[in-house]
């Protein structure tokens, strides 16, 4: 869809200030299922979407569906590879550190046939929190289990304990640490007599930082769904800090007679506005996946209210991205300005397709 119909369903939805898009009128003019603001939105079938560095998990989870098993283990399988490339440096093993240099991973996942729902948050030295918070799912009576009680659980189960730090990741970290305060004892790159690069291959460019999660929903021919989200959280956080990924409701939810959504990016905004939940009951109340997405982030645009999280024109200067998955197939992702693309795998194949953005 182009940005014209983008704009002429923020106009009609969205005129007046301050009004949530479902506020303004969606309801009124959105018959139940029949706009279509991007092709996903027109899908039905066996369907699996996640974020944009998803593809190899969306085609696992895929796989996995069309051959019976069941959703949830299907889009854990999934986001396990991307967790355990070391390349990917926003979730699982190679994930960015806090600001400790400790790798701090955050997860949950919920079924919709049974709505469980699993969640760790803060596991260190696990490689697939996804798998753990599953194994908190399906073992146990709880929802949510952190930092040192959720990887003595994951040991519990047979889970290796390892160094999640990769070389890479360090030597990111060491960056940030050595020109995050010009005062402290560690000498930033522009103080030092010495070349700053000296014996660090990937030295050059800037620092890298990562919002940067999965979230990996799917639905089988049933009509039932799962989805999953996990993460190594916001690079060189405060020890302790849990964003939205591993909040059933905010990072993933599933309604198993509605839909699934996830969301990534900044977690603290999605929280506050309850993301992954509202893009499920806008979509019960009758929007499309992609609307739903799109009601969603305009909503917490809306609710962004201190400046340094604003730019020049008053918007957020922060990105999120949000993903939606109906019972029937149909999905959909918007993301908060630019271009933004994520992954769906269907019966036509795995590909990337764009994220409907509220901002340009
Ligand atoms: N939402 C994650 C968090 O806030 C990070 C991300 O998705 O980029 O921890």
């Amino acid at each position: 869809m182009d940005n014209l119909d983008r704009r002429a369903f923020l106009g009609i939805t969205g005129a007046a200030a301050g009004a949530t898009l479902a506020g303004m009128g969606v309801k009124a003019t959105t018959p139940r299922g029949s706009t279509s603001l991007a092709p996903g939105d027109d899908h039905r079938g066996v369907a699996c979407i996640s974020s944009g560095n998803g593809r190899p998990a969306t085609a696992k989870a895929f796989e996995m569906v069309m051959a019976g098993r069941d959703p949830i283990d299907a889009v854990v399988a999934g986001v396990n590879i991307v967790e355990s490339d070391p390349d990917d440096m926003s979730v699982g093993y190679g994930g960015l550190p806090n600001e400790e240099g400790v790798v701090q991973l955050d997860s949950c996942c919920m079924h919709g046939p049974t709505h469980k729902a699993g969640a760790v948050a803060c596991i260190e030295d696990i490689k697939n929190p996804a798998s753990v918070a599953l194994l908190v799912l399906k073992r146990t009576d709880h929802v949510m289990i952190v930092g040192e009680g959720a990887k003595r659980f994951a040991l519990a189960h047979g889970f290796e304990a390892e160094n999640l730090l990769t070389d890479r990741a360090r030597r990111a970290w060491l960056r940030w640490k050595e020109n995050a305060n010009p005062n402290d004892d560690w000498l930033d790159a522009d103080q030092m007599d010495f070349d700053p690069n000296e014996n660090r291959e990937d030295a050059a460019g800037p620092i890298p930082f990562t919002y940067g999660t999965i979230n990996c929903s799917g639905v089988n021919e049933n009509g039932d769904l799962a989805s999953v989200t996990t993460t190594s959280g916001l690079s060189y956080k405060i020890p302790g800090r849990v964003g939205d990924s591993p909040i059933v409701g905010a990072g993933m939810f599933v309604d198993n007679a509605v839909g699934a959504a996830g969301a990534t990016g900044r977690g603290e905004a999605v929280i506050q506005n309850c993301g992954a939940f509202s893009i499920v009951r806008e979509m019960e109340n009758g929007l499309s996946p992609t609307e739903a997405c799109l009601a969603v982030m305009k909503r917490i645009a809306d609710r962004t209210r201190q400046k340094r999280l604003l730019n020049e024109r008053g918007e957020p200067n922060f990105g999120v991205t949000l993903y939606a998955l109906r019972k029937d197939g149909a999905y959909g992702s918007a993301v908060m300005r630019g271009r933004g693309q994520f992954a769906v795998t269907t019966s036509a194949g795995t590909r990337r397709e764009a994220c409907m953005a509220l901002y340009e």
